[in-house]
C-alpha cells in the first residue's frame, strides 16, 4: 500500500463506512479514516466550513426553506377518516392534507379546512395564536400542509348548548364523527405550495395535460376511479378460486388477429411485441397443470380508436382446464351477479339486475332481429325480414339490388302521428342520418302508420301487400327477450307507429352489424333525446353464442395472414361448437359454428371467450389446411404447439374488458371516464405527451431508420376535437308515406 499526500476541500463524511470525501478543483477522492479521531475531526471540519456564496443565496430562498422544513415535520398521527376514536380527544395529533378553505374571523381567530381530495373527508382547523394565523395566511389554498395541534370537540358558539349536548352524548360513546371534532392548531407547515397560476375548481374544464387536477377536483372522475379500485378489490376476492398468475408484457409478434405494438431491441432486427392478450400464455398454463388462471392483465392493440377503445386496456382474463365453454359462461355469470349484488342498489346509478339467468341468443338471431352481434335489449321492436311482402315497385324505390333481403323495424314512440313524422323528418335530415342515406345497398324507406290516410300510410305497399304486412306482423311469435307488452306492441299497428325498411345483399351474416341495426340504434338514441321514449337504466345482460368460426376477410383486420380469404372470428385457438362442426371444416369451413360466447350488456360487448382447440394436430390442421397460413407464420406458434402436445387438458376461458365493465357500471359511454390517465382518440397521452419522437441516438441504438416523409410531428391536439366535429351535409332519405 502506498502513502500519498492529497489536499482539497472536505465535502462529505459517511458514518457507516467511516470514509470522507475531499475535492480539489479538478477531482474528488475518498479518504479511508483509519483512526476514529481522524474521522471525528473530519465531521468537525465539515460543520465549521463556511457555505460558499452560491449556496448561501440559494439556501435563503423560500423554496429551500419550505422544502427543508418538511424534514422536521412529524409523521401524521391522525387520519382524516370517520369515525374518530374518542380516546384521541384532548390529545396532540398531526394531520396532513390539502388546505381547502381559510376563514378569517379576526386577526386572532382563523378557521381552515383540511381535506385529502374532492369529496373526501375533511377536518376543521382552528388557529387562535398569532404564529399559527400568520403561518396560515402565508399558505396558498390547495397547498399540501401538516397541522399539529390538540384534537378537541368542535365548538360552535352560536348554539353552544346544543353542541355541548351532542358532545356529552358522543363522549359517552367510543367514537365521534370528523364533523364533531376540530384541531386546535399549534403549528402549521406548508409541505408543498399550490402554484399561483393553476386554474382549478369543480366547474373548471381541465385540459388533458392537467389530468392530475381533474382527478383532484372533479368529483365524478375521482369517484369513478375510487369505485374502480373497490371493484378491483372485490373481483379479486370473488375470484379467489382462481390462481392469479402474471404473464410477460414483452411477448413476440404472432398472427393472433389484432395489430400489435412492436418494441425494438438493441439486437439488430429483433423486436418484442406487446401482448394483444395473454391468450397463448394462459393456454400454456393449462398445459402446465394450472387448473384455473386469472389475471388483471394489461393488453395492447394497435387498432383504430373509438370512444370505447384504448390502445392499452385491462382485462380480467380467465382460463379453466377440464371444462367446456358452458362451464366458463356459468362461472362468469355468477361473478357478474356477485358484482351487482355488492355494488348495485335500487334508485342508485347502478340498478340491481333482473332475476334469472342471462338471456342466450345465437349470433344469427342477434344479427337478424337486432342488426347487431351485441344487441341492446332496451331498444323496442325487433327487426323482421319482409321481402316476401314488399311489392316490386317498392323494392325498386329502396334498392337497386335484384334479389335483396328486405328487413323492417317497427317501433312505437310516445307521440302521435304528427310528432313522430316531424321527429323522423328531423332525424333523416340530420348529419347522423347521412351514412344511412349513402348506403350503397340503398337508403332506408320510412313510413308512419296513420289511420287517417289512404291505406293507413302504407300506400306504397299497395292494398294487398299492406294487408299481408299487417297479417305477417300479427302472427309473429313472442321472442324470449320480449315481455308480453313488447310482443303486443310488436304484433299490432297503431297510430304513429314508425316502420323503417332497409334492403341488403342476400348473403349470410358476417361481421358486427347490419345497416338497419345501426340505424335502429341511432333512431333509438335520437328518440330518447327527444323524450319520445322513456330511458331504461337497467342492465340487460345476455350471452351471444354460435358465432361462425371464420369470417371473410375485410381488408382492415390483419387476421392470421393465411390465404384462405377468411380468418378466425374470435382467434385461431377457438374450437368448433360440435362434432358435426368439426367435420364441416373439411367441406364448408364458413358454415362451421364456434364454441365462442360474448358477454353483452346494453349494446356493449363486455367480454368474449371460447372453448379452445386442445389437440395439437387439430390446431395445426386448422392453421395450415383451413386458414392456409404459411409455414413461417405457423412457426410463430411453436411454443403453443409444444404445450398442446404435452397432454394438454380440454380448456376454455374468457376475458372481461375491465375498463368497459367499470364504464358500464358507472353509466358512462367512454372508458376514458374510468381510466386515470387515458389516451385520446389519436392514441396520444397529452398529460405526458406520449408517444414522443425518437431521437437520433435512440434510432441508432435500436437500429431504426425513419423513412423520409413519414415523420409525424407530435402536436398538442385539442382533446378529442375530431370526435366533437359536427357534420352538416344535407340528407336525402326516402320518406315514404309521410
Ligand atoms: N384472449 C381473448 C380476447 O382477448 C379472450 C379469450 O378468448 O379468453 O378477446
Amino acid at each position: 500500500m502506498a502513502v500519498l499526500p492529497c489536499a482539497g476541500r472536505l465535502l462529505l463524511r459517511c458514518n457507516t463506512r467511516k470514509v470522507a470525501q475531499i475535492s480539489s478543483r479538478q477531482s474528488s477522492a475518498w479518504l479511508l479514516c483509519q483512526s476514529p479521531k481522524w474521522f471525528h475531526d473530519c465531521g468537525r471540519r465539515l460543520e465549521a466550513e463556511e457555505p460558499t456564496k452560491e449556496t448561501k443565496s440559494v439556501a435563503d430562498a423560500a423554496f429551500w426553506q419550505e422544502y427543508r422544513r418538511t424534514y422536521d415535520v412529524q409523521s401524521p398521527t391522525f387520519d382524516l377518516k370517520n369515525p374518530v376514536p374518542r380516546s384521541l380527544l384532548d390529545r396532540k395529533v398531526t394531520a396532513v392534507g390539502f388546505l381547502v378553505k381559510i376563514i378569517r374571523l379576526s386577526d386572532a381567530l382563523y378557521f381552515a379546512v383540511l381535506q385529502q381530495g374532492a369529496g373526501l373527508e375533511s377536518v376543521q382547523i382552528i388557529c387562535r395564536d398569532p404564529q399559527t394565523t400568520k403561518s396560515l395566511e402565508d399558505i396558498r389554498l390547495h397547498s399540501a400542509i401538516s397541522v399539529t395541534g390538540t384534537l378537541v370537540p368542535k365548538h360552535k358558539p352560536k348554539n353552544a348548548s346544543k353542541i355541548r349536548a351532542v358532545h356529552k352524548q358522543e363522549v359517552e360513546k367510543d367514537w365521534m364523527s370528523l364533523e364533531q371534532v376540530e384541531i386546535f392548531a399549534e403549528s402549521i407547515t406548508c409541505l408543498s405550495s399550490f402554484s399561483r397560476d393553476i386554474p382549478y375548481g369543480p366547474q373548471h374544464v381541465y385540459r388533458p395535460s392537467n389530468r392530475h387536477l381533474q382527478i383532484r377536483f372533479d368529483l365524478s372522475l375521482r369517484n369513478a376511479l375510487l369505485f374502480r379500485s373497490e371493484v378491483t378489490k372485490f373481483a379479486r376476492e370473488e375470484l379467489k378460486d382462481f390462481h392469479e398468475i402474471e404473464t410477460p408484457i414483452l411477448f413476440k409478434s404472432t398472427p393472433e388477429g389484432a395489430r400489435e405494438f412492436l418494441v425494438p431491441t438493441r439486437k439488430a432486427g429483433f423486436a418484442y411485441a406487446l401482448p394483444q392478450s395473454p391468450q397463448q400464455y394462459k393456454q400454456m398454463l393449462m398445459a402446465s397443470g394450472i387448473n384455473r388462471y386469472v389475471q388483471f392483465a394489461r393488453c395492447f392493440r394497435d387498432e383504430d380508436l373509438r370512444a370505447d377503445r384504448q390502445p392499452e386496456f385491462t382485462q380480467i382474463d380467465l382460463e379453466m382446464a377440464w371444462v367446456k365453454g358452458e362451464d366458463v359462461m356459468q362461472r362468469v355469470e355468477k361473478f357478474i351477479k356477485a358484482l351487482y349484488g355488492k355494488f348495485a342498489e335500487p334508485d342508485s346509478f347502478l340498478l340491481p339486475l333482473r332475476d334469472g339467468p342471462f338471456y342466450r341468443m345465437k349470433y344469427d338471431t342477434a344479427m337478424s332481429h337486432h342488426g347487431s352481434d351485441k344487441p341492446d335489449l332496451r331498444i323496442p321492436g325487433l327487426i323482421q325480414r319482409i321481402d316476401h311482402i314488399v311489392p316490386e315497385q317498392l323494392r325498386k324505390m329502396i334498392t337497386h339490388l335484384e334479389n335483396p333481403i328486405i328487413e323492417a323495424w317497427k317501433i312505437r314512440l310516445n307521440g302521435n302521428t304528427k310528432t313522430v313524422q316531424s321527429f323522423i323528418r328531423k332525424f333523416m335530415s340530420s348529419p347522423a342520418a347521412e351514412p344511412f342515406e349513402n348506403n350503397v345497398e340503398g337508403g332506408p324507406g320510412v313510413c308512419v302508420f296513420d289511420p287517417s290516410r289512404p291505406l293507413e300510410g302504407l300506400q306504397t305497399f299497395g292494398f294487398e301487400a299492406a294487408e299481408k304486412l299487417k297479417d305477417f306482423y300479427s302472427k309473429l311469435p313472442k321472442e324470449p327477450v320480449q315481455t308480453a307488452e313488447d310482443h303486443k306492441i310488436g304484433t299490432s299497428f297503431d297510430e304513429g307507429d314508425l316502420l323503417i325498411l332497409q334492403a341488403r345483399e342476400n348473403l349470410p351474416h358476417s361481421g358486427g352489424s347490419t345497416a338497419l341495426g345501426k340505424l335502429r340504434l341511432a333512431i333509438y338514441k335520437a328518440a330518447l333525446a327527444e323524450k319520445l321514449l322513456e330511458p331504461d337504466y337497467t342492465h340487460h345482460y345476455l350471452w351471444v353464442t354460435d358465432f361462425p368460426l371464420f369470417t371473410l376477410e375485410n381488408g382492415v383486420d390483419p387476421g392470421q395472414e393465411g390465404t384462405a380469404g377468411f380468418s378466425a372470428t374470435h382467434h385461431p385457438f377457438t374450437a368448433p361448437k360440435t362434432a358435426a362442426d368439426v367435420d364441416l371444416l373439411l367441406t364448408d369451413p364458413l358454415k362451421v359454428k364456434a364454441d365462442h360466447y360474448d358477454l353483452v350488456v346494453n349494446g356493449v360487448e363486455l367480454g368474449g371467450g371460447s372453448r379452445r382447440i386442445h389437440s395439437v394436430d387439430m390446431q395445426k390442421f386448422i392453421m395450415r389446411d383451413v386458414l392456409r397460413m404459411s409455414k413461417e407464420r405457423m412457426n410463430d406458434f411453436t411454443h403453443l404447439f409444444r404445450a398442446l402436445s404435452a397432454g394438454c387438458p380440454p380448456h376454455a376461458g374468457l376475458a372481461i374488458g375491465f375498463d368497459r365493465l367499470i364504464a358500464v357500471m358507472r353509466g358512462t359511454d367512454s372508458v376514458r371516464d374510468v381510466i386515470a390517465f387515458p389516451k385520446n382518440s389519436k392514441g396520444d397521452d397529452l398529460m405526458v405527451m406520449s408517444p414522443r419522437l425518437v431521437n437520433e441516438a435512440e434510432l441508432g441504438r435500436y437500429h431504426l431508420q425513419v423513412i423520409p416523409g413519414d415523420e409525424a410531428p407530435l402536436e398538442e391536439a385539442s382533446a378529442d376535437d375530431a370526435e366533437d366535429a359536427e357534420d352538416t351535409a344535407p340528407a336525402n332519405a326516402l320518406l315514404i308515406g309521410l
